[in-house]
């Protein structure tokens, strides 16, 4: 109870950031390079050792790494680059809503496919689109947010390798599931992956995403990318935390195992559904919502001071929740006073 007290109100489960700050003497390496920055000085636009630390992180060459502000941008490069007015953005639905808020942004025309019922992807759909005859860009999210779902990998790379259009695979929850694609942008010309230090790392505050593609496709890209989108503060934080990538994997065993303990207890949970993920976050439902649907479960929640996403209309699963793991004791808190909501029904 004591322990509860203390925790941080509202416990914020809604947006699959990571719920560890940076470890202590990386904080204090942060302090210190903060005071000695030239902040009259315009940024590295080569962000060149930010580069050089990804490259070391992820085992591929810098010239083929690309660094935006937060992936967010990154997308948006990609689908401005290679999808314009009246090409076409393939996505999954339900997946993470930026790639359709930018699509619209360009004028570009969106294929939204439905997962199917196991929440897996409608590969028959995919190749569909993938050989129409048009330019465009399909954007695949490994895992996939909001369900949780890893693409499966032959599907994905037989797919990439018969069709002309580019494929990214958004793969801003890796550290979590260990599943990568990013060898496949050695071999296919048309593939990119993008990640971020948003969730694994905990630097969503800086806004600090990278991407992988060969080289015309970063030639492509550093035509339209704005040459200061790093400023000097996050490159060098960034390189700092990826300096100490190691001192992370021990907050990403955390995460996964109180992901897999969430999902238990959700599973075990009168009137609740959960969904397998291999994120930092888990999908569930009301299992009969003419007692309590997901909107009066996440209210509910909200004005007990735990904060989950609320999904509406989603194919396959209608009004959703959403959930992120975070510490042992908000994720108690969370299970603890769903279970109350629960009770009064
Ligand atoms: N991709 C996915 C699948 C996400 O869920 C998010 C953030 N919620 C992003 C990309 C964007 O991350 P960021 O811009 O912080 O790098």
């Amino acid at each position: 109870m004591k322990k509860e007290e203390k925790m941080k109100k509202p416990i914020k489960l809604d947006a699959n950031e990571n719920p560890y700050s940076l470890p202590g003497n990386l904080r204090e390496k942060i302090e210190k390079v903060a005071g000695q920055l030239p902040y009259n000085r315009y940024p590295d636009k080569r962000v060149y050792s930010l580069r050089q630390e990804i490259s070391r992180y992820i085992d591929m060459p810098y010239r083929r790494i690309m660094v935006g502000n937060g992936s967010d941008e990154l997308l948006l490069m990609l689908i401005m680059a290679f999808a314009g007015r009246g090409e076409k953005v393939v996505i999954t639905r339900p997946s993470f809503t930026m790639y359709q808020f930018y699509a619209k942004a360009v004028g570009a025309d969106l294929a939204a496919i439905d997962v199917k019922s196991d929440l897996s992807l409608d590969w028959q759909r995919f190749r569909e689109e993938a050989a129409a005859d048009n330019r465009g860009i399909i954007i695949f999210c490994s895992p996939n947010n909001p369900t949780g779902h890893v693409p499966r990998r032959d599907k994905l790379e037989q797919l990439i390798k018969t069709t002309d259009k580019i494929v990214v695979v958004d793969e801003a929850y890796y550290e979590f599931c260990g599943k990568t694609v990013i060898e496949l942008t050695e071999t296919y010309s048309n593939v990119v992956v993008t990640r971020t230090l948003s969730k694994a790392f905990g630097l969503a505050g800086l806004r600090v995403g990278y991407l992988i593609g060969n080289n015309d496709i970063i030639e492509r890209l550093e035509e339209i990318r704005s040459p200061y989108n790093a400023d000097s503060f996050s490159q060098e934080c960034a390189r700092l935390v990826l300096e100490q990538s190691s001192q992370f994997e021990k907050y990403w065993q955390k995460i996964i195992k109180e992901r897999d303990t969430l999902f238990r207890s959700l599973n075990e949970m009168a009137g609740i559904t959960p969904y397998p993920s291999e994120a930092n976050f888990i999908m569930f439902n009301s299992i009969d919502p003419q007692v309590i649907s997901e909107k009066a479960i996440y209210q509910q929640l909200k004005e007990r001071d735990v904060l989950v996403r609320y999904l509406p209309q989603l194919p396959v699963t209608g009004d959703t929740l959403r959930v992120t793991a975070g510490k042992p004791e908000e994720n108690k808190c969370f299970l603890k006073e769903l279970k109350n909501v629960l009770k009064k029904v």
